[in-house]
């Protein structure tokens, strides 16, 4: 029997991307949809709130794929895990450690699949990448995470409140397809976030980790209008370069393009997902987070013109 799974939020990433993964995956069937203002025609019962969901489907259901903004997935994760349900958590999973902490917890404590998805983790390139990694000293990292928040995010109010992460909800994609391909740790030295006077989230951020001054650095900026720059360049001591392209859908190892096979990152994510419900495994990665956390403990913060 398919896994009856429910979308809460049914927002950007609901509509492009996990209503078509979930139709195209023969394990999964997609089964109400909760959206608290948007109309959801998509065929299936639609609620405003997941209170309401899981009353009025209790027994139907089997999973809830989280979508909302950060800040509610711990209220949402909760009343799932205490309808016995498990839990597929958009990223950024919680707006907090702590929430993720205590998320993690109670999916324990309930016996539940939890699974932190991280799509940038599932493009083309980053399991080929790792393992190009796998066993050498990285001597220099460049993130550049370079996009039009204009474009990407028109009238989403919720990125530039507290708890919406600014720049860094794109740019915890980067850091998630890092902490996945290096091979040791990343350490947050010092950040500076640049601020629009009017937001209380960063419109850009630089990231210096520990290693050798200048040579270990993430670039974020949402202010670039020329397309987008989603770049990773690692060298390694032994003298191999590589760098992803494209969010991680194309690498180049010692300046010869590699290829490599594409799934999809959705897709992908949701074979994962399938995967570990039927193992009742959950799959929890907390390092992206944990470096943001730390870039607004010890950033700088200058203020910059107003976003209108
Ligand atoms: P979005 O378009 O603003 O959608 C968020 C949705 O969540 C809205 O439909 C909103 O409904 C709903 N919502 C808010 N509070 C809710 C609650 N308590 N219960 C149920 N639904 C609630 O944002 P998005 O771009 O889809 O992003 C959502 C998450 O996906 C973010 O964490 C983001 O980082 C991640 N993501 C986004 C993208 C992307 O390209 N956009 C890519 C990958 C991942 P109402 O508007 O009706 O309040």
């Amino acid at each position: 029997m398919p896994i009856r799974i429910a979308i809460i939020g049914y927002g950007k990433i609901a509509r492009d991307q996990h209503v078509p993964a979930i139709a195209a995956d023969p394990r999964f069937e997609l089964a109400a949809v909760v959206s608290p203002r948007a109309p959801a025609d998509e065929g299936v019962p639609v609620f405003t709130s997941h209170g309401a969901l899981l009353e009025k489907m209790a027994g139907q259901l089997d999973a809830l794929a989280i979508c909302t903004p950060p800040t509610v997935r711990l209220a949402v994760a909760e009343a799932a895990f205490e309808a016995g349900l498990d839990v597929l958590l958009e990223k950024p999973p919680a707006a907090t450690l702590g929430e993720i902490e205590q998320i993690e917890r109670l999916g324990r404590e309930a016996g539940r699949t939890l699974f932190t998805a991280w799509h940038s983790q599932h493009a083309a390139a980053v399991p080929a990448a790792r393992e190009a990694l796998a066993g050498k000293t990285v001597a220099s990292l460049a993130i550049r995470w370079h996009e039009d928040v204009r474009k990407w995010h028109p009238g989403q109010e919720w990125i530039w409140a507290p708890g919406g992460f600014g720049v860094f909800d794109p740019g915890i994609n980067a850091l998630s397809i890092a902490t996945r391909i290096l091979p040791s740790r990343l350490f947050v030295r010092g950040a500076a976030l640049s601020l629009p006077e009017n937001k209380q989230t960063p419109i850009a951020a630089r990231i210096d980790f520990e290693g050798e001054a200048g040579r270990f650095t993430a670039d974020m900026d949402w202010r670039y209008t020329e397309g987008e720059r989603w770049t990773i360049r690692v060298e390694a001591e032994d003298g191999t370069t590589l760098e992803l392209l494209d969010g991680g859908a194309r690498m180049v190892v010692d300046g010869e393009p590699r290829a490599v096979e594409d799934r999809g990152e959705y897709p992908s994510l949701y074979a994962r997902f399938a995967e570990l419900v039927q193992a009742r495994e959950s799959e929890v990665d907390r390092e992206p987070l944990r470096i943001v956390a730390d870039a607004f403990l010890v950033g700088r913060r200058e203020m910059v013109e107003p976003f209108v």
